[in-house]
């Protein structure tokens, strides 16, 4: 007997949710008993105009006066965070193709896109597209990398963001990062970006090169770089959000460079690194060191496996050798913050995606390994970024939080990890989203 055939969301202003199975990383107050392997736990929550009024060990609702669903334990996550993403980039895929798979390639190719198609309305058709798709998925909060190489393009894409921005503020938390060649806080520009992230509320970015030597395009005075990025953040009191060593070559070395730079500098805002894939592919005990500079120094990473193992180690011809991404388990193991997120949807560096967090942990649990058991792997997708990118409630289960969940046809995570979900139920401040992903033909004429 399928349960979510037939389940319906009480209309009532006050219900309840029986036997929820809920990973109990999500919970903020609530009771921890009970817990399985799988690291859930089965309550009762009471939603009251659009809360969550209390978290109850299952059982307790059993005799209370309201209307009820019971889930008959199945399970009930947190709607969650993407906290890595480039809307702005979103759907290109089908105009400009990324000629070979490659890094290079889609550097190019996203060049060539943006310099002759990214007016304001081509962005924001493209990025209320993306968030569409999210918000059904379950999606609450996203923090998106905006493309801010040069001042017009940063100014168009920012004005476009703050509009968006405001018009998604109920559905929707929305973040942005300006992302730059580190290179740009060599020139005026750098001052000139942090300015405008300053004025609209956003997130200092770079994206770092290889480190090492003076020949070729090795950067060789990246510690002067950060400094002065850490600086123009400082006196803005700006977080930081970069994109670090997303490569494969062992000479890509940026994250100590930028652990000891946000010690050197004594920088009191949060820093986030993302990708350090190339961390990977150097010597234990190199990992050992940089890692404990990453603690020391208060850095957290996300983790972007489905892109690392679309664009690491392809070469025309030749099996890949590994799956691209960081050493995830040592970080964690270190006491390190780590989050997952979903990174490019459908554009040259990611010609797949659809803004799905629960599709992007599925895939991270079979690439990373984070089975066996799951433990607390879950919160990498809620309250890991939820603490990381300060987003109040959201992406947890919390008492007197919004009622913001997820519903599945799972009752167990291997139920959950095996079909795609696409049936699972949306609840949006206690109701039921209703909103259908949008189609593919809605981006005719753009794509
Ligand atoms: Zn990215």
């Amino acid at each position: 007997m399928n349960l979510f055939k037939t389940l319906q969301v009480p209309e009532a202003q006050r219900y309840w949710i029986r036997q929820a199975r809920v990973p109990i990383c999500f919970l903020h107050g609530g009771p921890k008993t009970a817990v399985d392997r799988d690291g859930t736990t089965l309550i009762d929550l009471l939603v009251d105009n659009e809360r969550i009024a209390a978290i109850e060990p299952a059982g307790a609702a059993a005799s209370a006066d309201l209307p009820a669903i019971d889930l008959e334990a199945h399970h009930v996550w947190s709607t969650l965070i993407d906290m890595h993403a480039h809307l702005d980039k979103g759907h290109i895929v089908t105009r400009t193709e990324n000629p070979d798979g490659s890094f290079a390639g889609a550097l190019q190719s996203t060049a060539e896109d943006r310099s002759r198609r990214w007016t304001a309305e081509d962005i924001k058709r493209r990025m209320e597209f993306g968030l569409r798709c999210a918000y059904v998925h379950g999606v609450a909060a996203i923090r998106t990398h905006l493309d801010s190489p040069e001042l017009n393009q940063a100014q168009r894409s920012w004005a476009l963001f703050r509009e968006v921005r405001a018009e998604w503020v109920d559905r929707i938390l929305l973040q942005a990062v300006a992302l730059a060649p580190i290179d740009a806080f060599r020139t005026p520009y750098g001052e000139e970006l942090a300015d405008l992230v300053a004025a609209s509320g956003g997130i200092l970015g770079a994206v770092t090169r290889a480190v090492g030597g003076v020949h070729g395009r090795l950067l060789n005075d990246i510690d002067p770089l950060l400094d002065t990025l850490l600086r123009l953040a400082s006196e803005r009191g700006l977080d930081v959000d970069l994109h670090v060593d997303e490569s494969g070559d062992p000479v890509a070395t940026a994250l100590a460079h930028v652990a000891a730079a946000v010690l050197r500098n004594r920088f009191r805002g949060s820093v986030v690194c993302g990708h350090c894939c190339s961390l990977a592919v150097q010597p234990e005990e190199q990992i050992r060191r940089t890692l404990d500079l990453c603690a020391e120094a208060g850095i957290a990473i996300v983790t972007l496996p489905t892109v690392n193992l679309y664009l690491q180690d392809r070469s025309d011809g030749r099996t890949p050798r590994w799956r691209g991404v960081a050493p995830v388990h040592e970080m964690r193991h270190r006491g390190i913050p780590v989050a997952i997120a979903g990174d490019n949807c459908r554009d040259p560096f990611h010609a797949y995606g659809d803004h799905d967090m629960v599709d992007t942990f599925r895939q991270a649990v079979r690439i990373l390994h984070l089975d066996h058991p799951f433990g607390d792997a879950v919160a990498m997708a809620g309250p890991v970024p939820q603490a990381i990118i300060r987003a109040g409630q959201l992406g947890t289960i919390a008492k007197g939080g919004a009622a913001r969940l997820i519903l599945f046809n799972a009752r167990t995570l291997n139920e959950l990890m095996c079909r795609p979900q696409s049936d699972r139920l949306v609840i949006d401040r206690g109701r039921r989203v209703s909103a259908e992903l949008p189609d593919y033909c809605d981006l005719d004429g753009v794509s």
